[in-house]
């Protein structure tokens, strides 16, 4: 049976409470921890039955105790306060950075197929989601003119549970977007603001759903409109669930209706940011729009759209790269092809790698590469590897100019520090350390923090985090429907005193969280260790099709229920941002053994090292650059190596990182003082916030983004477009006549003055004949390519130096020449080469030519 009408039953807010709408609608609350403690303070169990969402939490308030509040003199004045501050947030304007847009509009279009934002928005799975989350809220701190777009899932990503034998069960609650901080976007008659595209010939129609950030706009796409049949309005009904036919519809809906959906909301950003390649259809409407609006040729249009994308890609494991079978691509993009005017295998060789092979799939990956000139991966390691994976798409290029760079992640930090580490760090480091956590001045006066505060602030923490596990282990039981004897073991697991290490991620089969039980005896008898005994909190979901994940967890379950273990380790279930926190916060140590190197950057780590917790890790992704080889500031699990042979790594790594729980982690951390401190342990937590605090942050991380890829891709937009488009125009047709001339550049005569013999200091003069093809020499820059040689005469490291030209010699030939010196004694060898060059390129290396001679 079903009504015949549904209604929205909402409490009566009293008229001296209605400021509490607008604290609820800003998601400012899930990093002002002041909003946040204020909703829990009216009603504790209530605000965490609400998953910490204020709206729902305001919409369930007993309609007596908002009386009662209005009434509360003590309660308003604090509301106004907060109000207050809120709006000093919202309306402060002022910003390091120069991005400004003529129209006042947003600058930069940010895209993303999910977002951690708060509990209170479960769109996400996992690092991916948490780090566009955090950009948004630092992007919003540093004022950057930024709009978001995602996708507004109905069922979000599952929720998990435990059977008795600790097998993951999946349960998918529906999010009801009227009782979350969400509004919907509506159009001129103040009905829904319907948006529609073409998806196979069909009309599908979507809505938008808004969310505000602090400052920024995150804008979330719906499908789950009356007008759409069944099957489109399932879209967006979970995040990564269904088939590729899903997939492909999403990533449609996400790339090419996000663009549309931003225009008709009248914003127009002049840069695109794609997180991932799951938006990279954005840059195709693009282009489309370029071409139909401006007529624009297709070539025109890409040279505009890739020179003002930016493109992040986060997965080096080869099945995180959405592919598409060519057959799927055309029954959604044949059309479109047409429109843009290119023949279908052309528009295919946008995703391929190799354009000629008409039986690759087309990857987004390399559409995003082919539509953004800056391309970045996630850390340091993380940009060589994904120069590395995908060079075939720059085939003629050594690999260290494929052009895809590195900005490595960073953490928001108000949203996952602990608020009594920041209140000891404002009470040290200054009242505004939080509003510039970028700079190392601020940083080093974390040592001045007194040992005996910092500690008992720490063990504070870690209660803490004790007390929430029982909570929630008495919960799991009781929803087991478990016997009394297991709730009063749930509430006496773990002890308060006992050095904890935490382990909690996506159990993806690369994060190995099987090594713990590589060793079961060594395990124990650490566990055992009635003087210096050792804790573990371990939480984490399987993806719904993993049964190796399953597999995995459901051993740990079983050990967390053997006599020996009891109470000693302890699995939470439903990994998210709460427990994250709770994690991060109390945990002593913060364990991480993904196989090197497959985790592109992972942040948990900096969001331990934020609150105190040493890390110990395989050097793999920002621990790869974080760690020192001293041990100063945490520890690695082994030195870098990778092996051909899984198995044998598994097991090497695991025997070292029981040997560094045993030798190092557990004396250092029982080694106490007459004052009962760590002192050496207790040093390492503040060398690590001297030494990464300013490094591993979201401000500093969108900074970078801003003045290394915003910036620039902006100034391209605006020489791009001006003048009618008269640049775009320009580079594209320059951009063809240097295709059609490129194949028949020479280089011959290559000669040096120099004896092959030579001492370090000593310069080597070059000279090369090049035939430039009708060419002006601005079209080319000439370059020696130069480095120390290895003993099969590869160069095991380069230079370049740029060559000048120095006269004609008839019939298209020009006399080049420039000079190199050795880097050091040994082995050295050069060569030269032709690259093109246009001061409008971000990067000579983007367009694929090159010649060598
Ligand atoms: C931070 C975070 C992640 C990502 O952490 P990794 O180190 O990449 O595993 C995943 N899930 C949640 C809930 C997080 O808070």
């Amino acid at each position: 049976m079903h009504p015949l009408q549904k209604y929205s039953v909402i409490p009566r807010l009293p008229e001296s409470l209605s400021s509490l709408w607008d604290l609820a609608y800003n998601f400012l609350f899930s990093w002002k921890n002041e909003i946040q403690e204020f909703f829990a303070q009216m009603d504790p169990d209530l605000w965490a039955q609400s998953h910490h969402n204020p709206v729902w939490f305001l919409n369930h308030l007993p309609q007596a105790v908002l009386e009662e509040l209005a009434k509360d003199t003590f309660f308003l004045d604090r509301l106004e306060e907060l109000t207050l501050l809120q709006e000093r947030y919202n309306s402060d304007t002022s910003t390091t950075i120069p991005l400004h847009s003529p129209d006042k509009g947003p600058v930069v279009a940010y895209f993303s197929a999910e977002y951690g934002v708060s509990l209170a928005l479960p769109i996400y799975s996992g690092g991916l989601g948490i780090l566009a989350g955090d950009h948004l809220k630092s992007a919003s701190d540093l004022n950057i003119p930024l709009v978001a777009v995602g996708l507004c899932y109905q069922q979000g990503y599952f929720n998990q549970y435990l059977t008795h034998d600790g097998w993951q069960q999946e349960r998918y609650p529906y999010n009801d977007f009227d009782q979350m901080p969400l509004s919907l976007v509506r159009g001129d008659n103040n009905s829904p603001l319907y948006i529609s595209l073409n998806m196979q010939g069909l009309e599908l129609t979507f809505q938008i759903w808004q969310a505000r950030i602090g400052r920024i706009f995150l804008y979330l796409l719906d499908t789950n409109v009356p007008n759409n049949p069944q099957e489109f309005k399932n879209i967006t009904a979970q995040l990564y669930g269904g088939d590729l036919q899903m997939r492909i519809r999403q990533e449609i809906l996400l790339g090419i209706g996000g663009i549309k959906a931003l225009h008709a909301m009248g914003l127009h950003p002049k840069v695109i940011h794609m997180n991932e390649g799951h938006s990279a259809f954005a840059g195709l409407e693009r282009i489309r729009i370029f071409m139909h609006e401006h007529q624009l040729s297709f070539e025109a249009a890409l040279e505009l759209v890739a020179s003002s994308s930016v493109f992040t890609t986060h997965t080096p494991v080869p099945a995180g790269n959405d592919r598409f079978p060519p057959n799927l691509m055309q029954q959604y993009f044949e059309g479109y092809a047409n429109d843009l005017g290119l023949a279908f295998k052309v528009f295919l060789a946008l995703g391929r790698e190799n354009p000629r092979d008409d039986t690759e799939t087309f990857c987004m990956t390399v559409l995003a590469l082919k539509l953004s000139r800056f391309n970045n991966g996630v850390s340091k390691l993380h940009g060589k590897v994904s120069r590395s994976m995908w060079k075939k798409v720059w085939p003629q290029y050594p690999v260290e100019d494929v052009p895809i760079k590195s900005i490595t992640n960073g953490i928001h930090i108000q949203t996952w520090i602990a608020p009594d580490i920041a209140y000891l760090m404002r009470r040290y480091m200054g009242s505004t350390w939080q509003d510039n956590p970028h700079t190392d001045r601020i940083w080093s006066k974390a040592l001045t923090i007194p040992d005996a505060e910092l500690w008992r602030t720490h063990e504070r923490l870690r209660e803490r985090l004790v007390d929430f596990a029982r909570k929630r282990l008495k919960q799991q039981v009781m929803a087991r429907g478990g016997r009394r004897m297991e709730l009063q073991i749930a509430e006496e697991v773990l002890d308060p005193q006992t050095l904890t290490i935490g382990f909690a991620r996506r159990f993806a089969s690369y994060k190995r969280a099987y090594l713990l039980l590589r060793d079961k005896d060594r395990l124990l008898s650490l566990l055992d260790n009635s003087k210096a005994p050792i804790q573990f909190v371990i939480a984490g979901k399987a993806h719904p099709r993993d049964n190796e994940g399953k597999k995995i967890i459901q051993q740990l379950v079983q050990l967390c229920k053997e006599t020996e273990c009891r109470g000693r380790i302890v699995f939470i279930e439903d990994y998210d941002m709460e427990i994250a926190s709770y994690l991060v916060q109390g945990c002593d140590v913060w364990l991480n053994t993904p196989r090197r190197p497959l985790e592109a950057c992972g942040t948990s780590g900096m969001k331990a090292m934020i609150n105190g917790a040493l890390n110990m890790s395989t050097l793999d992704g920002w621990w790869a650059e974080a760690y020192r080889p001293d041990n100063s500031l945490g520890w690695a699990i082994g030195q870098g190596e990778e092996y051909a042979d899984n198995e044998y790594q598994d097991f090497v790594e695991s025997q070292i990182m029981f040997n560094i729980l045993e030798k190092d982690i557990v004396p250092l951390f029982y080694a106490k003082d007459k004052g009962n401190l760590p002192r050496e342990w207790i040093k390492k937590m503040k060398a690590q916030f001297a030494a990464l605090g300013s490094v591993y942050n979201g401000h500093r991380m969108v900074e970078e983004y801003a003045r290394k890829a915003y910036m620039p891709a902006f100034t391209n937009y605006t020489r791009l477009t001006e003048d009618n488009f008269a640049a775009a125009k320009d580079l594209s047709a320059w951009r063809m006549d240097l295709m059609t001339k490129w194949s028949n550049l020479r280089i011959r005569n290559v000669q040096s003055t120099t004896e092959l013999e030579l001492y370090v200091d000593e310069q080597i003069e070059v000279t090369a004949e090049i035939q430039i093809n009708g060419l002006r020499p601005q079209d080319i820059q000439v370059e020696i390519y130069a480095g120390p040689l290895d003993h099969e005469g590869g160069f095991t490291a380069r230079k370049t130096a740029p060559m000048q030209p120095a006269g004609e010699l008839g019939d298209g030939w020009q006399l080049y020449r420039g000079t190199v010196s050795p880097m050091h004694s040994g082995k050295f060898g050069y060569t030269v080469r032709i690259l093109p060059s246009h001061p409008l390129l971000l990067d000579p290396h983007s367009l694929g030519l090159i010649h060598w001679a």
